[in-house]
């Protein structure tokens, strides 16, 4: 059998302290998972069900790479979260058993073309051209479990151009790591190499060209994003 094209380059991110790569298979995103975010963009924080949206696996960007100015936007924001991945797939999976199924943890940044993510949104229209597009997921290396455990809290910090943006702490988030894999689940047959982005805590804002952004996750590392002239179409 042979495709009648080169079949895509199979996407990954990089593994903390290692030279193996982790393949990602989707991008799972939390949308308003911290009551303070929730609040500035206009929503109240209540613990309805979380709800979620997706980027395609190729979006993700190392730690270190430029990300050029997205194009159709003029209002490119960041959004620092805590990723978790899973490792071991699976469907209907209880909350007390959800834990097992994460492989590991990383830094990550949602990047966002708020103006059109709110467009669609106040026209009842799905977020992709907002959140879905080339190079908008921001992955540092994955620490593994056995190394990081289980973070449910400590500082999540994100800054530009070395001032601070957004300063919270995982405690703050609405739905758990746990809670989150096991409603996913529900819905959707997990996978290895899927990855959870769980929600920004509030601060966000945007960026520009020449900008360095930088997240921090108490016991997971840093990682920088330096932001690119828009690229030449
Ligand atoms: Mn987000």
């Amino acid at each position: 059998m042979n495709f009648v094209f080169e079949p895509p380059h199979q996407a990954s991110v990089a593994v903390a302290d290692s030279e193996d790569r982790l393949p990602v298979r989707r991008i799972f995103c939390v949308g308003r998972n911290y009551a303070a975010h929730a609040r500035e963009m206009g929503k109240d924080p209540d613990r309805d069900p979380p709800f979620f949206f997706t980027k395609p696996a190729d979006a993700v960007v190392d730690s270190g790479e430029t990300v050029p100015y997205p194009p159709e936007t003029g209002n490119f924001h960041f959004e620092a979260e805590l990723i978790a991945v899973i490792g071991t797939g699976g469907r209907d999976i209880p909350q007390a058993d959800a834990l097992a199924h994460v492989w590991g943890y990383a830094v990550g940044n949602d990047l966002t073309r708020r103006d059109l993510q709110l467009a669609a949104r106040e026209q009842g229209r799905p977020w992709d051209w907002g959140k879905a597009f080339d190079r908008s997921a921001v992955i540092g290396p994955v620490h593994p479990v056995a190394d990081v455990g289980h973070p449910a809290k400590g500082s999540i910090r994100l800054s530009v151009n070395g001032e601070t943006k957004q300063d919270a702490d995982l405690a703050d988030l609405i739905w758990s790591v746990p809670e989150i894999v096991s409603i996913i689940s529900h819905s959707i047959e997990l996978r290895p190499g899927d990855l959870i982005m769980t929600g920004t805590p509030a601060g966000v804002g945007p960026l520009v060209e020449g900008d360095l952004c930088r997240v921090e996750i108490a016991g997971l590392g840093a990682i920088e994003t330096p932001i690119g002239p828009r690229a030449k179409r």
